[in-house]
């Protein structure tokens, strides 16, 4: 049942379909798997008296009686109906939009509960259109929780409720047969998987929403290690067709056309890499290393080497401008050599006609180098003998990535690069069927980024400073917060930005503005002038977060900067202080909020990314249950590795126990059928 699509549930047609599916939801299991990202409570009713306080926010419960006869306003674009309720602590006015019938079913002076928002209307406060409840509806009702649901134009909470409701109604016993074997069950006092369904979109209270929550994480977890581990007892002294050799002479070679001296820290990871690809057994490998460590010259040598033994390598980044710009980088580096490696690009963005040539030249092996998005694992692409695969800033795109780019070819070499501070605990876990070089220096002469935190008053100094900066030769960016509702409104974010930027910026200076709506070879050709410093500020979304390289920018100003995530946040600062001229990170507050101020003085108050994941971490805490910052690199459905640490390594535990123990026939086979469900859903979820 769960492979079947949801025009199988009653009420879903094709065109409702449609709708989820931009939810990414277009089978059972894609809608069992849409997890609440809150629930909301149903709570004791409190008097109107309380709601007359200014500062209540909270959603009003009221237990009182109708005062009044209803009243049917026809307006032009709506109708009005109103009236007014009252307890015995005060009364108070009552409307709903085109809701005529209220007047025919609740009665006059009978009591009911009402729950809605408390308004200001023409200087009044009244209610807005409360949903109203039978008294013995709601008393049942009170201290259960309603899951609250992503939605899409067109699916309102209601539909999604009834419809998940029905999903699970129609699950049978192949879809959520145990797999775990017993002895974890019982150990960890984990919930029958069906059970945990039900109750996580569902609980009836707190408690019942742990112990689903306990069982998913888990799940999740147990999954995800299991199949790591795997892979590495697969995968461990795997013999590589691909040895490669890599002399002295070759490493001077692309030495000397640097323009800057390798840190010993590059040193010695490029020689991990090269001893590792030369062993003759296949290299499978993580290098982890904050932002503007310099992983991408280390990267360089690994693709280099493949080359001088006439093989090709590709690396993938998670965005056409960061492809491009590794593609110009390189190809300029590479223009000193005397025989330099053909280098193509390779993104979505391409005419058809470029797309298929590229496909050729790499078939036919007349490209060594390819850099690219995605669109390098489509199932069209072909190669002629490729030795290496490098994923660029992991982070975006989730691990599995990984092990289809393994598919292709002949299992080829394999290099991550991530930025994403995870402590080596947990990197241990996660990335186990790797081996980890750490990048823990900083070039030289690198001078800390200078942070500041203001609120919004001090906007204004931000700008002064911002034009100092801009007298110095230097350039800005300034980033404005996505804005996930509307398309319209996160380009109309940075257009209107941009605009009041101009009012205290001298006209002398140019400012513009990128977003993520652009078509690409607009982006591209923004990326391009502001590298050539056309531009001197530049105000864009975060569509710039990951890699972009101007040494010339120094300062950058975030705005809204509590709507970002840490870690995000972090990132976004790594675009400046990429040289040895100072640089400056400006996170301006909008909020008021005990938790922005706390979560904003930890990025004001450090550079270091794994200082910051470990406060972040402390300042979530397990307690945080619904933690939307998920960590990006491993996006799990519901479990996050921070909050979820302790989980984690718990979990990592269990999978060893459960490798080493003698399971029954009967485990053992249901185990691995789960195990490869699971892959296989994520091998198909990766083919383009
Ligand atoms: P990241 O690790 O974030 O990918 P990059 O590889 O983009 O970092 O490097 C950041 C910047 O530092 C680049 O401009 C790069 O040219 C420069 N860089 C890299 N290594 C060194 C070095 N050893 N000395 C000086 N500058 C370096
Ligand atoms: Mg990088």
């Amino acid at each position: 049942m769960k492979a079947e699509k949801i025009t199988k549930l009653k009420g879903i047609g094709d065109k409702t379909a449609k709708l989820f599916e931009k939810l990414n939801i277009s089978n059972i299991e894609d809608l069992i798997s849409h997890y609440p990202y809150k629930y909301i409570e149903f709570t004791k009713e409190k008097p109107i008296f309380y709601y007359e306080n200014e500062n209540i926010e909270e959603k009003a419960v009221i237990k009182a009686k109708i005062a009044k006869s209803f009243i049917n306003k026809y307006l032009s674009k709506y109708k009005i109906t109103s009236t007014i309720i009252a307890d015995s602590s005060a009364s108070i006015d009552v409307i709903w939009y085109n809701s005529p019938f209220i007047s025919n079913t609740l009665r006059l002076y009978k009591e009911y509960y009402f729950v809605g928002d408390i308004v200001y209307k023409n200087g009044k406060k009244i209610l807005q259109h409360p949903t109203v409840y039978s008294i013995e509806e709601y008393e049942k009702l009170v201290g259960k929780l309603r899951p609250v649901y992503a939605l899409t134009k067109g699916v309102s909470n209601n539909i999604m409720i009834k419809t998940i409701s029905q999903a699970i109604d129609s699950l049978d016993e192949e879809d959520t047969y145990e797999y775990l074997p017993d002895f974890v069950l019982k150990e960890q006092a984990l919930l029958p998987i069906n059970e945990a369904i039900k109750k996580l979109h569902f609980p009836s209270n707190q408690k019942e929403f742990e112990a689903a929550r306990k069982r998913i994480v888990f799940d999740e977890f147990f999954q995800f290690i299991y199949n790591t581990k795997l892979i590495k007892k697969n995968s461990i002294n795997l013999k590589s067709r691909y040895k490669i050799e890599f002399s002295k002479n070759d490493y001077k070679e692309l030495e000397s056309i640097l323009s800057f001296k390798l840190t010993s820290s590059q040193e010695k990871v490029i020689k991990e890499i090269l001893n590792n690809m030369s062993s003759g057994y296949i290299m499978n490998r993580l290098i982890q290393g904050d932002v503007g460590c310099g992983k991408t010259v280390i990267s360089i040598f690994a693709m280099f080497a493949c080359f001088r033994n006439k093989y090709q390598s590709l690396i993938m980044v998670p965005t056409e401008v960061l492809a491009k710009q590794h593609y110009e980088n390189l190809k300029k580096l590479f223009a000193r050599l005397k025989n330099p490696p053909r280098v193509a690009l390779l993104t979505g963005s391409l005419t058809k006609k470029q797309h298929l040539d590229v496909y050729k030249d790499l078939e036919e092996g007349k490209i060594d180098i390819v850099v690219g998005t995605n669109a390098l694992i489509t199932e069209k692409v072909k190669y002629k003998n490729l030795a290496l695969v490098i994923t660029d800033e992991q982070h975006r795109f989730g691990v599995r990535q990984r092990q289809s780019l393994a598919l292709k070819g002949d299992y080829p070499h394999i290099l991550v690069m991530s930025a994403t501070p995870i402590p080596r605990t947990l990197a241990i876990i996660l990335y186990g069927d790797m081996d980890i070089s750490v990048v823990d220096i900083k070039p030289e002469g690198r001078l800390s980024i200078k942070n500041a935190v203001i609120s919004k008053e001090d906007r204004q100094k931000a700008y002064k400073h911002i034009i100092k900066e801009l007298e110095k030769g230097h350039q800005a960016y300034v980033i404005c917060a996505m804005v996930e509702e509307s398309e319209n409104i996160e380009a109309q974010n940075v257009i209107d930005y941009s605009e009041i930027l101009k009012e205290y910026i001298p006209s002398r200076y140019t400012i513009s503005y990128l977003h993520g709506k652009m078509a690409q070879n607009k982006k591209d050709e923004l990326m391009q002038d502001f590298a050539d410093k056309k531009i001197d500020v530049l105000v864009a979304t975060t569509v710039i977060e990951v890699g972009i390289d101007v040494k010339n920018a120094t300062v950058m100003l975030i705005e809204d900067a509590q709507r970002f995530g840490l870690a995000s946040l972090h990132q976004l600062r790594g675009r400046v202080g990429r040289s040895n001229i100072q640089s400056y990170c400006i996170f301006v507050r909008t909020s008021e909020k005990e938790n922005a101020k706390k979560r904003l003085d930890i990025i004001g108050n450090s550079n270091d990314g794994f200082y910051i994941a470990n406060e972040d971490m402390k300042l979530r805490g397990p307690g945080e249950l619904f933690g939307m910052a998920q960590s990006g690199e491993f996006s799990f459905g519901l479990a996050d590795i921070y909050t979820d640490a302790a989980v984690l390594k718990m979990t990592a535990k269990i999978v060893e126990k459960v490798f080493e123990t003698d399971l029954s026939e009967e485990e053992e086979k249901r185990l691995h059928k789960k195990i490869e469900e699971i892959s296989y859903k994520n091998y198909k979820k990766l083919i383009l």
